[in-house]
């Protein structure tokens, strides 16, 4: 049996290893087409599990959660208002709050989840009143999951956007960009 000084060295290093896989997931994440993205999963079940633990991880350091924020807003508003999770993960906004939550994610982390890719959801269009991406904005192929987002809301709806700041090249671009798609910013 190896002595406590190596077993806590190599739990260390496979701790570091892991780490590792997570950014490299995430970065492949976001610099592939979302198709992309579910052939990855799909292909390498363990994948998911390593980039869900480290993104537990690193949400877990940060001073705050954003989808706790988002589950603050989405309490205040009425409980019969439709909400879409796009890329819900562990679904952390249906299981906190009474509205109807559509749940979408490539991999089941939860019974709640609906798996599909976010870019093709299975969902009537004008059917929603809240879209939500939390932390899950990724794909290159943006443009056409932020389509479907606007396909799925109805007129006046509203679509949250919770991402890394860091991400952004030019942040008033992005809004921009989101006006020709139709989403007028409220609030940044
Ligand atoms: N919104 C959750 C999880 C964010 S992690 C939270 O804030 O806690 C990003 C999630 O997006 C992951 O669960 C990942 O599987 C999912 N995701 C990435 N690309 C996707 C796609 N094309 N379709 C559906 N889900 C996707």
């Amino acid at each position: 049996a190896p002595s406590g000084r190596s077993a806590a060295l190599r739990a260390r290093m496979e701790e570091r290893l892991l780490a590792a896989r997570f950014r490299y997931i995430n970065q492949q994440l976001y610099t592939s087409t979302s198709r992309e993205a579910a052939q990855l999963f799909q292909n390498d079940p363990e994948a998911f599990e390593i980039y869900h633990r480290g993104f537990a991880q690193q949400v877990g350091r940060w001073p705050e959660n954003p989808v706790h924020r988002i589950v603050r807003y989405l309490r205040r508003r009425p409980a019969s208002l439709v909400v879409a999770d796009f890329g819900c993960g562990d679904c952390k906004i249906a299981s906190s709050i009474k509205n109807k939550v559509h749940s979408f994610d490539l991999v089941p982390l939860s019974p709640l989840v609906t798996v599909c890719d976010m870019a093709k959801v299975p969902l009537a269009a004008e059917s929603v009143d809240i879209a939500v991406f939390c932390l899950a904005l990724m794909g290159t192929n943006l443009q056409e999951i932020l389509e479907e987002a606007n396909r799925v809301l109805k007129q006046g709806g509203t679509l949250m956007v919770a991402e890394v700041a860091s991400r952004f090249e030019d942040i008033r671009a992005f809004v921009n960009a989101m006006a020709q798609l139709g989403f007028k910013s409220v609030s940044k």
